[in-house]
């Protein structure tokens, strides 16, 4: 063989074996990125929320929207989030969750009105969902557990890497440390607006009651472990307030119907 041809033919291997050497590193993962534009996550989160409202029954009953929508405005205004950041879905499934996306979305499905005993019960669930879109939780867990490449192929319309990301935010649990941040923000931004914290002891206390029953239902006892010993560091805490709140509604059984 023609020698200029034998090291033209080794030179285009060598750059073949290089570039497919530089798709297989992680780039993301080797610069340890954890964070992404607010637009790109704005995309994301709309891209997924888009194909979710498709499929999902949204509740109609005209008092629950506003009240998960007074709740949303009342943390955002007290705490001086821009309200149009955070935008409440309220799903019309008997299960007992709520989750947040990416981009400010927090889906909350109807069986939470039927679980909680009080109204700030769920106003302590949503404070705590708030919190891990503040403080950047959630897209931080999805590069983490999922992988940016998955999150910018949805952008692109990749129905798979939308049902992982539905499937992984609404059933796997965030890591301890986070989960206690977001339970200590819920708390900080309900004192601000004036709505008693404890809710989210209560309702976890509640959720404690519940294990060894374990429904498919259950959502938010699964993405939401150790739910005693969570009661406990949130009454602590609260108790260390010390402030009396008035009541957010005191005609919590009427969002039942
Ligand atoms: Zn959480």
């Amino acid at each position: 063989m023609n020698k200029v041809l034998f090291r033209f033919l080794i030179f285009i291997l060598v750059v073949m074996a290089i570039i497919s050497a530089i798709r297989e590193v992680n780039w993301f993962k080797l610069f340890q990125i954890e964070e992404v534009s607010l637009d790109l996550e704005k995309k994301i989160g709309d891209e997924i929320w888009n194909s979710m409202k498709i499929t999902e029954p949204m509740d109609s009953s005209v008092a629950r929207i506003e009240f998960v929508n007074s709740v949303k405005n009342k943390i955002c205004l007290s705490n001086h989030f821009d309200t149009a950041s955070i935008k409440v879905h309220l799903v019309n499934r008997d299960i007992i969750n709520a989750f947040a996306m990416p981009g400010g979305h927090l889906v909350v499905y109807t069986g939470l009105f039927k679980k909680c005993k009080s109204a700030e019960q769920l106003a302590g669930i949503m404070g705590h969902e708030i919190a891990h879109i503040q403080e950047k939780h959630v897209t931080k867990k999805l590069i983490k557990e999922v992988g940016l490449s998955v999150l910018v192929a949805i952008t692109g319309g990749n129905v798979e890497g939308v049902k992982a990301v539905i499937e992984h935010l609404s059933s796997v649990a965030y890591d301890r440390k986070l989960e206690k941040e977001a339970d200590l923000k819920s708390i900080e931004y309900l004192d601000a607006a004036n709505i008693n914290p404890v809710g989210l002891a209560e309702f976890m206390e509640e959720l404690d009651k519940m294990d060894g029953e374990l429904p498919e239902e259950l959502g938010w006892f699964s993405t939401h472990p150790e739910s005693k010993e969570r009661a406990k560091y949130i009454r602590t805490k609260v108790n260390s307030i010390n402030k009396k709140y008035p009541p957010l509604n005191s005609n919590w059984d009427s969002f039942k119907n």
